[in-house]
């Protein structure tokens, strides 16, 4: 694995580099589960519808069925029976007569029309047209939206309110997908303590591994949480075997920056292939990716905001790479016009916490949430979007156009 650490690295070559890295599914990553299990996993292959849809021929209208050979200026149609959503009409039916149907109901052999009942009046003797009719009208037919053996979802789409409902209505039973990916995840750090623990001289709370792993939890991994590691060259190579040896993917935060406490990066070179970047986005410069001895590893910076952002830009589309989920996209870009100013300096690729909405006049807006210091966590709360100011941007003043990136649900739901 050869890494750039001269100098900063772009985003994009970051992420690029990271792609580079995703090893191919195999069979052994795949399971069968039924349906109603396989919420939020990634389909293993195309999924093959095993009906047509409809699977019969069936009525678009309340009205008449007919064979449209019947008709003739001033034919009466008798009603010969009734066919419902459920229950269909399998008597005779005399030729020219007509069989009531609804919306739903199956057409019955040898119609092939629909007169909707609008079209008609009734009389005593039976049913008049009073509107034309052509073969085929008011039908739909069998097959007409799903074929049988069509794909319906491609592989490596995740499951969820938009694909389960549509594998019910064909009635898929069960689905291949993938095993979940498994994640070990601690916080490194003297400083740290968990909730619940009164906080001594110089001490704070632990943020990161409530942001990670409640966003690996929405993606669908399965979380090991190591907690909170000490600042300790023991403890640290303990915590690092230990996650390697349940996970895919280990994800620390902290102590990849060049403090004297930072002890990741030693252990780091004795137990695996690790790069450390800098990144040229802000926040978020520090960043470690590489392997362990069998899981691959990302190194959070230990701001919380920064932890939040590089999980957020880089490890989650890592983790879809890893996942088969071939579908995810990162979210859209959208141009919106700053409402207040934006500080920067260029250098970096800046990720400010804004908040849009359209204007009255229809127009998208954005405003910053203030303060946008990387140990500032309640900006994230307040925010909806990302701001994405350019590489090379300087301040931004109100009325200018900025690029805006809308949280996608891992930050806001
Ligand atoms: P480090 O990269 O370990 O030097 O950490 C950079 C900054 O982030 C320091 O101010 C740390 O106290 C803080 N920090 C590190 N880890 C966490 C965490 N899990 N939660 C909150 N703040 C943290
Ligand atoms: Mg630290």
């Amino acid at each position: 694995m050869e890494f750039n650490t001269a100098g900063l690295i772009s985003l994009q070559d970051a992420l690029d580099k990271m792609r580079a890295h995703t090893p191919a599914k195999t069979e052994e990553d795949v399971e069968s589960l039924p349906l109603a299990a396989a919420a939020g996993r990634i389909t293993a292959a195309p999924v093959r519808s095993p009906v047509f849809v409809p699977p019969f021929d069936n009525s678009a209208m309340d009205g008449y069925a007919l064979r449209t050979t019947d008709l003739h200026d001033g034919a009466v149609f008798p009603v010969a029976g009734k066919a419902f959503a459920g229950v269909p009409f399998h008597g005779e039916w005399p030729a020219g007569s007509c069989i009531r149907i609804m919306t739903g109901a199956p057409v019955p052999p040898g119609a092939d029309a629909v007169i909707m009942q609008e079209q008609t009046e009734v009389t005593d003797a039976g049913v008049r047209l009073t509107a034309s009719v052509r073969p085929g009208q008011n039908i739909r037919l069998i097959g007409d939206d799903i074929k049988q053996g069509d794909s319906v979802l491609a592989q490596g789409v995740r499951l969820g309110a938009a694909e389960l409902p549509l594998l019910a209505s064909l009635g898929v039973e069960h689905v291949d997908v993938y095993k979940p990916l498994k994640v070990a995840i601690f916080s490194t750090g003297d400083e740290l303590q968990p909730v619940g623990t009164p906080l001594q001289e110089g001490q704070i709370y632990d943020t990161n591994r409530f942001a990670v792993r409640l966003m690996l939890e929405q993606i669908g991994c399965t979380v090991l949480d190591l907690g909170i590691i000490r600042d300790d060259p023991q403890a640290l190579r303990a915590a690092f075997e230990q996650a390697n040896d349940f996970a895919d993917l280990v994800i620390s935060s902290g102590g990849v920056s060049v403090g004297e406490a930072d002890y990741t990066k030693k252990m780091l070179d004795e137990l695996g292939e690790i790069g450390f970047w800098k990144l040229a986005i802000k926040p978020g410069k520090p960043f470690a990716f590489g392997k362990l001895k069998k899981a691959w590893f990302c190194g959070l910076p230990g701001n919380p905001v920064s932890a939040a952002l590089t999980f957020y830009q880089l490890v989650q589309p890592f983790i879809a790479g890893l996942s088969g989920h071939t579908s995810w996209t990162m979210p859209p870009r959208l141009k919106a016009k700053a409402t207040t100013p934006f500080n920067k300096s260029p250098g970096r690729l800046d990720f400010q916490r804004g908040i849009f909405s359209t204007s009255a006049s229809g127009e998208l807006e954005v405003r910053t949430t203030g303060h946008q210091g990387s140990h500032v966590f309640s900006s994230f709360s307040q925010a909806n979007c990302f701001v994405v100011l350019e590489r090379e941007r300087d301040r931004v003043s109100a009325g200018e156009l900025v690029d805006v990136e809308p949280f996608n649900a891992l930050l806001r739901s």
